[in-house]
């Protein structure tokens, strides 16, 4: 089995024959069928998100089963899915209280399958890390049967891998918030995969003005296309005096896609008085941001941050198959460049120089 592996931040990743060992109890083999390009593994890649290594990074995608392991009940062989980058394991207090995309256990056990131990190895015997329990930029998977979430035969595997990270962190993020109602003002601050989707999700909501808020024209051009109503270069504007023009002093939900300092402070300033701030963007290990505190309290602001769509990511995939199948959101447009898994350099390349939309992998 060949897979793209990480053995040291910030060089490039080369393509590795790895032994994989066979499901074990409650475990399922998927043959992947497509894999998304996503920042969150860039991220480890540069060492902003240092994880364990050596590492097979990817962790949006969809294939389909093609071995299970004992006591599998969930799905059966030839069943696609799509995989879920949280295999929650239903026992643990963030489970129980309805929060598996924050299980308590699969954090605990990362980048190790739930029994601690490890199903790739290098022809040398080293143990190789799956990242999310999942290394979707391999040629087959052995993972948790909790990762896969089957989808119907119509849906197009590379509309199912994008379902599997960034439709669901962005669309989840803004259509799971509590006190979201339709008529509401939104602004969503960068514009990448996940950005896109929070403003295809503000558009679901049938909010009033969607603002979109970017660095690059090109991307801010790709954003009407996916329910922006009005654009923010922040290059070349304060993206806060210009969204609190165009919404009478703030909005009501500002979206923080990106995830840095500059940006969270941006989304927290652009928020009115009594609406919501939800930080979705991962910021770089130990970055803080400074939240003006009696603004906080005067201004009964709220400070949220959403992980994987707020929810469960099963119960959020259902709701976005549907939408997709009815032709109420927009993903197969976001893949903007397909690759093969030997070319991922060069998508990750791609990503970096700020691409517009989502480049994905195509196994064969
Ligand atoms: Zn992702
Ligand atoms: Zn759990």
């Amino acid at each position: 089995m060949k897979a793209a592996v990480l053995f040291e931040s910030n060089v490039p990743m080369p393509i590795v024959e790895l032994d994989q060992a066979e499901p074990k109890t409650g475990e399922v083999r998927v043959k992947m069928s497509a894999a998304g390009i996503c920042a969150s593994d860039h991220h480890v890649m540069t060492g902003d998100n240092p994880t364990p290594m050596p590492i097979v990074l990817g962790h949006e995608g969809a294939g389909v089963i093609e071995a299970v392991g004992q006591g599998v009940t969930t799905v059966k062989v030839g069943d696609r899915c799509v995989l879920s980058f949280v295999a929650n394991c239903g026992h643990c207090r963030s489970c129980r209280t309805g929060l598996s995309n924050i299980c308590d256990t699969n954090r605990q056990t990362g980048t190790r399958q739930y029994d601690g131990t490890f199903r790739l190895h290098t022809s040398d015997g080293i143990e190789v890390h799956q990242f999310a329990k999942l290394g979707v930029f391999a040629e087959s998977i052995v993972v948790p049967q909790q990762a896969c979430y089957p989808m119907p035969d119509d849906v197009p595997m590379e509309v199912g891998a994008l379902i599997g990270c960034s439709v669901t962190t962005g669309i989840g993020g803004v259509i799971n918030q509590p006190g979201m109602r339709a008529g509401m003002t939104v602004a969503v601050i960068g514009t990448g995969g996940v950005g896109l989707n929070a403003l295809q999700g503000a558009k679901l909501m049938n909010a009033a003005k969607v603002i979109a808020v970017d660095i690059f024209d090109h991307k801010l051009e790709f954003a009407y296309k996916f329910g922006a109503t009005h654009v923010v270069n922040s290059k070349e504007q304060d993206p806060v005096a210009a969204i609190q023009e165009l919404t009478d002093g703030g909005v009501d939900f500002a979206f923080d896609t990106f995830g840095h300092k500059v940006t969270t402070e941006q989304a927290y300033r652009a928020t009115r008085k009594g609406g919501t701030t939800v930080v979705v963007g991962l910021a770089p290990d130990g970055m803080t941001a400074e939240i003006p505190l009696v603004e906080l309290v005067r201004n009964q602001k709220t400070l949220v941050g959403s992980y994987y769509g707020s929810s469960s990511p099963h119960e959020t995939f259902s709701k976005l198959l549907e939408f997709y199948l009815q032709g109420r959101i927009d993903v197969g447009g976001m893949v903007t460049r397909t690759y093969r898994l030997d070319e991922i350099n060069d998508a990750y390349d791609a990503l970096a120089r700020g691409e517009d939309g989502r480049g994905v992998i195509v196994f064969d």
